[in-house]
């Protein structure tokens, strides 16, 4: 996907503060953090979004759950807290078409979000 902003960013094509990497993912910080944690976890290959995932996703998937946790405990909020969240479509306000979990932390969050 030549024209995605993530995979510009896997590829090494875009800078970003990277903060963790496996071999199927990639986590850097949000260019536009909503908190003092904010940092984007995706998978290497292209995938549009949540909806899309199948069982094949599984071993991918659980890198990028292990690769969440392994940020909040760096960043320090494994302990406080912190919120895991995948946008899809409009209404959620999903704006890149590529796969990636928000790992939100480091202030107390409303529930449900604005
Ligand atoms: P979405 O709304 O699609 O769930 O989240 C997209 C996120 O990507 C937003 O929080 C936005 O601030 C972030 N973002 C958009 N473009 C870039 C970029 O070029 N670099 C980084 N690091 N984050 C970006
Ligand atoms: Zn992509």
């Amino acid at each position: 996907m030549a024209d995605c902003i993530f995979c510009r960013i896997v590829a090494g094509e875009l800078p970003a503060d990277v903060v963790a990497r496996t071999p199927r993912c990639l986590a850097f910080r949000d260019l536009d953090p909503k908190a003092p944690t904010h940092v984007l976890v995706v998978p290497v290959d292209h995938i549009d979004h949540a909806g899309e995932l199948g069982p094949e996703h599984a071993d991918m998937l659980a890198e990028v759950f292990d690769t969440a946790r392994t940020v909040a405990e760096g960043d320090g909020v494994a302990a406080s807290g912190y919120r895991l969240v995948f946008n899809v479509g409009d209404d959620a306000g999903n704006t890149v078409p590529h796969l990636h979990l928000h790992v939100l932390g480091g202030r107390p969050m409303a529930w449900p979000p604005g």
